[in-house]
């Protein structure tokens, strides 16, 4: 990579030949470039590209590797990753990079020269659909993280693109929400990680989100786009819409917007004519142009024609493997069961919805197609080969989006009949194609639950992260269609059961041919009423859900006649096809069903039982809980009581919560989701081949009310609106502040071994705002085996800034063998772009110093302090 490549933003040789190039430019290619026209149509955003000065531009994501493989070649050519979220916890920087690198490699080789990413949104409401995509609670880490891949990426003739600019923390009415946030929290909890990628990682573009900001839309938003980011970042590369979010044609051109990323959009002609009736002058066009041709040339991407080439896939894989082996964090491990040993071993019981698949990963535009595929199933029985039986029980029904439904969870399989018994567990379902289940249904078929939730990541399967044995619903199936469940409810114990549905749209549910549960949208559409566009709120649909319960006496053995009859009505019906309808419950206290009832049995004849248990996580839609869905809960606490070497894997994007299940546990892997390889870093992990030293990229609280968003106003937002009243007390900042004691810290993460902490000396003790801070101390291993420890560094300022209790502001990887000790530091530099000595004085529109007493801490997490002193900054 030349020194103009790294510094094309700063290369006159770069700026004239910018000038050069723009004036070979009519002004109608001027608006195809700016209007996003100028890119293949291998990229759904586009047609055939026009006539320009330059080749067309090729984009795919990449979250957690290159969405859009080659069409070229036949063969899948992308390695889907652990996501980003799984990359911080490894808290790499350097690994960072790798996954940044593979990614440019994998880009150019599927023949594109544009990933749209990183990602890097500040976590802020841990239920938050995207979580997965970006790097945690932390902006310092966000920022390590994405300067890594930034520069990994562009390190070939790649552009990064950085996204979403910005306060795009939530799903829910992502489209249209208003985020209500204050200059100081913005500048120093959501900005910083974009500062470090444009100032260190020379990222080419970012990305503008789909909120607003402070009431302005943030592809219109004249303060975030010109004054912060060209003025205060110095960002000299171009803004890029996120995908159809330009709201205005003159107004976002003059704000600061320079490619509309969309398919039907608001510039092209819009914008010629309102260049040529002067609302945005010339000049502005010709700035824009030159935003994008900037990067374009500096990065070399004329150089280099795209010309799609196979992938060293192998290599690759094995990257994804070492990634995901890094990112697991071991949460728990009582009396050492981990690591397993080999020797002796009989059997082993792997369980879980989808520890026999690689579908746990983050879904809508991150989700990667992969080029090989190891299950935990499959990575153990690799690892342990002919001599030890691994035998599996999925224990639950599998994981789809209907978990996202708000409500009592989804009746288990095993506990229905359908209509006309075929021998199966289930329900029948007939579908129609409109409102009045008029006609002969279209679509007749078993279904193992009611329990469906059409949205955006149900529009083609490449989107959607669900269990493979789940059945897709045929995607000519309009939005607005009626469906009908038939069959019976087989009662597994005499008692009180709460019966309810979830339903958006018109429902009721016939128990006996008894009306048990009617709902009744307070909006309702007619036959023939089409569904909202394409440019529709997304979680718009969520905000109009309803649930409904009764309590109903039921007899064990008895059948009961189920119907559940339900029309797609309401008017946030979209394009996206947003069917939603749960039958769920809540059945006596002591009900198990037959399939967890096996799984513990399994387990209790294995000598260890390891359960993978997931989430689903996706774009488009937040969870409503952070509790595990579809009983997931209910399995792991059968399964401990039936075998006490029992084994969690936790595969999330996010947190979740932990504390009812896993008294009886005594070993909690999160593994995240790991990628491709996943299987094999678990089993190899499992087995001590690798020891843990992942280390928590966000905070796992005890329940769901146990976070540091306290009230409905700070999420999901009411009418609309989301107040980040919370300012800079954003995850662990939060509960310190607060006083809530999580269930896992941010920055935790066990070991195979343990770790000592002395001798902390910083220097200098009294400095001034220019003087690095060197923070020295000792780690010792202190166990029996090798480990890596990674040892964080908060400070606190004590000046009175109402700054949060701690906030992390660096650390550092030490690799010991037993018995080894090592002295290490961390320097804290006030002038980095993470300003981890300043704050943003409001008043003054800057960042100023810390002046006084600044207390730091040294620890293994930041709820596990150990060593702590304190300087003085003059
Ligand atoms: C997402 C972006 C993505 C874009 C293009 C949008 O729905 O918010 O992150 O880059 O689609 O796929």
């Amino acid at each position: 990579m030349t020194e103009t490549q790294t510094r094309w933003d700063r290369s006159a040789e770069v700026d004239t030949q910018v000038e050069e190039l723009l004036g070979r430019f009519s002004l109608e290619q001027k608006i195809d470039l700016v209007s996003g026209k100028v890119v293949l149509p291998t990229n759904p955003w586009g047609p055939q590209p026009p006539e320009s000065p330059i080749p067309p531009f090729s984009l795919s994501d990449g979250g957690g590797g290159i969405r859009i493989p080659s069409q070229a070649l036949g063969a899948p050519n992308t390695t889907a990753l652990p996501a980003p979220i799984a990359l911080a916890a490894t808290w790499d920087e350097a690994l960072a990079r790798r996954y940044g690198d593979l990614l440019g490699v994998e880009a150019r080789a599927n023949g594109h020269n544009v990933v749209l990413g990183p990602a890097m949104d500040v976590t802020r409401a841990l239920v938050a659909g995207r979580t997965f995509e970006s790097y945690g609670e932390d902006p310092l880490l966000q920022a390590r993280m994405a300067v890594g891949v930034v520069q990994g990426i562009q390190a070939h003739p790649v552009q990064a693109c950085l996204k979403h600019y910005v306060a795009n923390n939530q799903e829910y009415l992502r489209n249209t929400v208003d985020v209500r946030v204050d200059e100081r929290a913005l500048q120093e909890i959501y900005l910083p990680p974009f500062t470090a990628a444009v100032q260190e990682g020379g990222a080419a573009s970012v990305m503008g989100a789909y909120n607003r900001i402070n009431g302005t839309f943030a592809c219109e938003h004249p303060h975030t786009l010109t004054e912060i980011l060209r003025g205060q970042l110095g960002f000299r590369g171009y803004v890029m819409s996120d995908f159809m979010a330009t709201q205005s044609t003159a107004e976002s051109a003059q704000a600061g917007l320079d490619w509309e990323l969309t398919m039907f959009g608001r510039w092209g002609n819009h914008l010629l004519q309102a260049v040529q009736d002067g609302r945005v002058p010339l000049a502005t066009l010709d700035e824009m142009v030159r935003r994008i041709l900037r990067p374009t040339i500096g990065l070399g991407l004329l150089d280099q024609p795209l010309q799609p080439v196979i992938a060293p896939l192998r290599e690759h894989g094995m990257l994804a493997r070492e990634i995901a082996e890094q990112a697991i964090v071991l949460l728990k491990n009582t009396g050492g069961l981990l690591p397993l040993s080999a020797e002796g071993l009989r059997r082993i019981a792997v369980i879980g919805p989808d520890a026999d698949n690689i579908s746990a990963a983050g879904g809508g535009s991150a989700l990667v197609p992969p080029s090989n595929a190891v299950s935990v199933l499959a990575g153990l029985r690799a690892r342990l080969g002919e001599r030890v039986r691994v035998d599996y029980a999925a224990g639950v029904d599998p994981i789809g989006p209907g978990v996202l439904l708000p409500g009592l969870g989804a009746i288990p399989s095993d506990m229905l009949r359908p209509a006309g018994d075929t021998g199966e567990h289930g329900l029948r379902a007939e579908y129609w194609p409109n409102l009045s289940f008029d006609g002969a249904p279209v679509l007749v078929r078993h279904e193992r639950q009611a329990n469906l939730n059409r949205g955006f990541f149900d529009i083609e399967p490449a989107l959607s992260a669900a269990s493979p044995k789940l059945e897709r619903l045929p995607a000519d199936l309009p939005a607005r269609l009626s469906v009908r469940w038939s069959g019976t409810l087989q009662a597994p114990a005499t008692g009180e059961y709460l019966l309810s549905l979830t339903s958006l749209g018109s429902a009721r549910l016939l128990l006996d041919g008894q009306p048990l549960i009617t709902i009744v949208p307070t909006a309702t559409v007619v036959d023939g009423a089409a569904p909202l566009g394409f440019g529709s709120p997304i979680g718009a649909a969520a905000s109009a859900i309803q649930v409904l319960s009764t309590t109903v006496q039921l007899t064990a053995g008895h059948s009961y006649a189920v119907v559940i009859e339900y029309a797609a009505n309401t008017p946030e019906q979209s394009f996206f096809k947003e069917a939603m309808l749960r039958f769920g419950w809540q059945p006596p206290a002591g009900v198990v069903s037959t399939q967890i009832a096996e799984a513990a049995e399994l387990a209790r004849q294995s000598d260890v039982a390891v359960v993978v248990v997931r989430t689903f996580e996706s774009e488009a839609m937040d969870r409503p809980s952070l509790r595990l869905p579809g009983d997931q809960d209910s399995l792991i606490r059968a399964v401990a009581a039936a075998n006490p070497r029992t084994v969690v894997v936790l595969m999330s994007g996010s947190a979740v919560e932990t504390a009812s299940w896993e008294t009886g546990v005594p070993s909690v892997l999160a593994a995240w989701y790991g990628g491709q390889e996943q299987g094999s870093a678990i089993a190899r992990l499992l087995f001590g081949d690798v020891s843990p030293t992942g280390k928590l990229p966000l905070t796992f609280p005890c329940a769901d009310d146990q976070t540091a968003l306290r009230s409905l106003e700070q999420y999901p937002g009411v009418d609309g609106v989301v107040h980040y009243t919370e300012g800079l007390f954003v995850g662990y900042r939060g509960y310190d502040q607060l006083g809530i004691l999580p269930q896992y810290s941010f920055g935790h993460g066990l070991s195979y071994t343990t770790f000592g902490y002395s001798d902390l000396h910083v220097t200098p003790a009294v400095s001034d705002d220019t003087q690095p801070l060197e923070v020295a101390f000792s780690v010792e291993n202190t166990g029996s085996r090798a480990g890596t420890e990674i040892a964080q560094v908060y400070l606190g300022l004590l000046a009175d800034l109402n700054e949060p209790p701690r906030r992390l502001a660096g650390w550092v990887r030490v690799a010991l063998e037993a018995g080894e000790r090592a002295s290490v530091r961390v320097l804290i530099d006030p002038r980095s772009s993470e300003r981890p000595l300043g704050f943003w004085d409001t008043d003054a529109g800057a960042w100023a110093a810390v002046r006084g007493a600044v207390r730091v801490f040294v620890g293994a997490s930041s709820g596990d302090l150990r060593l702590e002193t304190v300087v003085t900054r003059t």
